[in-house]
C-alpha cells in the first residue's frame, strides 16, 4: 500500500471545473463555491457551479455522442470498461487520497469505497451477456418472437457527498456499458474525484461526449430535471430531495430512481456473540464518521443483551482512534463540513433535552485532539446514547454523523415491530445464533437490505442496491440486473417470412396457430 500524501491537506487552491465533450470546460456561470479539507477546515479549492446553459451544453454533447455509442457492439463497449478497470486498479490509491482530502473519511475506508465502485465496473464488463435477449422459436407456425434491450439515450446521475467515487459508479458504468451517454452532477463538497474518473474513462478509449460532468447544486439539478433530452435520472441523497426529484422527474416524463436517507437498526439478541456484536456496532456506527446511508445509527438491544453490551459500547466509543484520515491507523476522521458538524451537535443536544441518556458525548472532542493542523477542522467524537425512545427526534430522524442511539426492547417481536414502523427502510441487521430467529426476522422485516450477523449488508455488484419505504422512490434498485433494466428499454420483435405468411387480411385478434 502506498503511503498517503499528507501534503494535500491545505496546500494549493485547486480549481475544479466541468468535463464536457471529453475535456475540461471552465465554469462560465460566475458562481463558484469553496471546497474544504475537513480535517484542517482550510479551503483547498473552488468548484464551478453550472447554470442551465452549461447543463444544456453537457446534454448536447452527450446527445451528439449517443447514436454512434448506442450502435457500438456491446463487446466493444465492454472492452472500454475492461481498460477502465485496469486503469482504476492502478489509480485506486490516488482516488482514495482525493476522497480523503475532500470528504475526510480515513484513507483505508476510502480505498474500500473505490474497491466497491470497481466491483460495479467488473459487473459492467459483462454487458454482452446482460443485454442478451430472450428468443422463442415458433411462437406460432412460421413466427418467431424475441426481446432485446436498447439504451435510453442521455441519462443523468446526481450524487451525494458521502461516496464521491462509489455512488457515481453505481450508475455510470452500467449506463454507459448499456449504450447510454451520461451526465454526472456530483456533490460540490467533494467534486475532484469526478474529473479524475472522466480522465480515466477517456484514457480507456471512451468516445468524447459519452461521459460528462457538470459541477453544481440545485440550479444544475433543476436544469437536468427539465431538459427534454434527459431520458432518465438516478439520484442518491437525502429523502426530502429524493422525493422531490422523483416527482418532478416523473412529471417531466423521465424514468427516475431516487435513493433517499436512512435510519438503520441493528438488533442484538440475548444469544448473540456479544464481542462480535460490539465490534459490528462500533464499526458500522462510527466508520466514515457515521456518514454512510448504511451506517447503523440505532442499536436495538433485546432483553438482557442491553446490560451486557452497554458498558462494552461505552468503553469502545471512548477508545475510538479519531484522527486526520491520512493517518493509516485512524479509525474515524472528521465530519464533511461545518454545517454538518453543527447539525450533528444540534442533534446531540436535542437527545439530551428529550431525555435519552448521553453515555459518551462527542461534542467534547476537539480538533486539536485529532493531531497537528486539525484544530480548525470539522470534528465530532463518537457519541453514544442509551434509553432512546421511538418518539424522540434522535430516533426518528437521520443524523448522518457518529451518533449511536440504543433502544431497549423485551423481545424479537417488539424489535421487528419497532423497525417496521420506522419511515425509513434502507438497511437492517440482526445478531443472533438462532437460525429460526434469523429466518423469521429476514422474512418479516420491512427493509430492503438485511444482514444476519453482518452489520452493513451492502449487496454485491450483481445483486443490486436499494432500500424500501422513504429510502427509495422508484421501483428499480441501483446496479445489478435491475440497474441494467433501469438504463434500457425492452423491445419485442415478432417476425415471419413470406413463405409462412397466409394470404388474406386477418380481422380477429391473432392467436397462436
Ligand atoms: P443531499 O440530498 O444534500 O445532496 C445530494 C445531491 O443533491 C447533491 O448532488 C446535491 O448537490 C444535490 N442537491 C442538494 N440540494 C438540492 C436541491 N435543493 N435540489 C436539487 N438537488 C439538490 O445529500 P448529501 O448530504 O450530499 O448526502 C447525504 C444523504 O444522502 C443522506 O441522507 C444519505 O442517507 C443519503 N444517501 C443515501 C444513499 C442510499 O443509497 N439510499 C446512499 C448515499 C447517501
Amino acid at each position: 500500500m502506498n503511503a498517503p500524501d499528507k501534503s494535500r491537506s491545505g496546500a494549493e487552491l485547486a480549481s475544479i471545473e466541468h468535463w464536457i465533450g471529453g475535456r475540461i470546460v471552465p465554469g462560465q456561470s460566475g458562481r463558484r463555491t469553496d471546497v474544504f479539507n475537513p480535517a484542517s477546515g482550510q479551503v483547498s479549492g473552488r468548484v464551478a457551479m453550472a447554470n442551465a446553459a452549461e447543463v444544456a451544453q453537457a446534454v448536447a454533447s452527450a446527445q451528439a455522442a449517443f447514436p454512434a455509442w448506442a450502435d457500438t457492439p456491446p463487446i466493444r463497449r465492454a472492452r472500454v470498461m475492461f481498460k477502465f478497470l485496469e486503469l482504476l486498479n492502478k489509480e485506486k490509491d490516488n482516488l482514495a487520497r482525493t476522497i480523503t482530502a475532500e470528504h475526510g473519511k480515513v484513507f483505508t475506508d476510502a480505498q474500500g469505497e473505490v474497491t466497491r465502485g470497481i466491483d460495479i465496473v467488473e459487473f459492467a464488463c459483462g454487458i454482452p451477456q446482460l443485454l442478451k435477449g430472450d428468443y422463442t422459436d415458433q411462437v406460432s407456425t412460421g413466427i418467431d418472437n424475441w426481446t432485446m434491450r436498447q439504451p435510453l439515450g442521455v441519462v443523468a446521475g446526481i450524487t451525494p457527498f458521502n461516496f464521491p467515487v462509489m455512488v457515481p459508479m453505481w450508475m455510470y458504468p452500467v449506463a454507459i456499458a448499456a449504450g447510454n451517454c451520461f451526465v454526472l452532477k456530483p456533490s460540490p463538497l467533494d467534486p475532484s474525484a469526478s474529473i479524475r474518473m472522466a480522465e480515466l474513462l477517456k484514457e480507456a478509449g471512451l468516445p468524447d461526449g459519452v461521459f460528462n460532468v457538470v459541477q453544481g447544486d440545485k440550479d444544475a439539478v433543476d436544469a437536468l430535471l427539465e431538459h427534454p433530452d434527459v431520458k432518465a435520472l438516478s439520484f442518491v441523497g437525502s429523502t426530502a430531495i429524493a422525493q422531490k426529484i422523483y416527482e418532478t422527474g416523473a412529471k417531466h416524463g423521465k424514468r427516475v430512481q431516487a435513493l433517499g436517507g436512512a435510519k438503520n437498526h441493528m438488533v442484538v439478541m440475548p444469544d448473540a456473540d456479544m464481542d462480535q456484536a460490539v465490534d459490528a456496532l462500533i464499526g458500522s456506527a462510527f466508520g466514515s464518521a457515521g456518514e454512510r446511508c448504511m451506517a447503523i445509527s440505532l442499536g436495538v438491544l433485546v432483553g438482557d443483551a442491553a446490560d451486557k453490551i452497554m458498558p462494552m459500547l461505552e468503553k469502545r466509543t471512548q477508545e475510538l482512534k479519531i484522527k486526520n484520515g491520512v493517518e493509516l491507523d485512524a479509525e474515524m476522521g472528521p465530519i464533511v463540513s461545518a454545517a454538518a458538524q453543527q447539525r450533528i451537535t444540534g442533534y446531540i443536544g436535542q437527545g439530551e433535552t428529550e431525555g435519552a441518556k448521553l453515555v459518551v458525548d462527542g461534542r467534547k472532542f476537539q480538533g486539536a485532539m485529532a493531531g497537528a493542523g486539525c484544530d480548525g477542522g470539522f470534528w465530532v467524537g463518537g457519541t453514544l446514547f442509551d434509553n432512546v425512545k421511538p418518539d424522540m427526534k434522535i430516533y426518528k430522524e437521520e443524523i448522518f454523523g457518529p451518533v449511536l442511539g440504543c433502544v431497549r426492547v423485551k423481545d424479537l417481536a417488539e424489535a421487528t415491530a419497532l423497525i417496521n414502523s420506522h419511515e425509513y427502510g434502507n438497511g437492517v441487521s440482526c445478531f443472533t445464533r438462532d437460525g429460526n430467529v434469523a429466518r423469521e426476522f429476514s422474512r418479516r422485516v420491512q427493509v430492503g437490505m438485511v444482514g444476519i450477523n453482518v452489520p452493513i449488508p451492502v449487496p454485491m455488484a450483481w445483486h443490486g442496491f436499494g432500500g424500501w419505504k422513504k429510502s427509495l422512490f422508484g421501483d428499480m434498485h441501483a446496479y445489478g440486473e435491475e440497474g441494467v433494466r433501469f438504463y434500457t428499454k425492452q423491445k419485442s420483435i415478432m417476425q415471419r417470412w413470406p413463405e409462412s405468411t397466409p394470404k388474406g387480411a386477418e380481422f380477429v385478434m391473432p392467436t397462436a396457430q
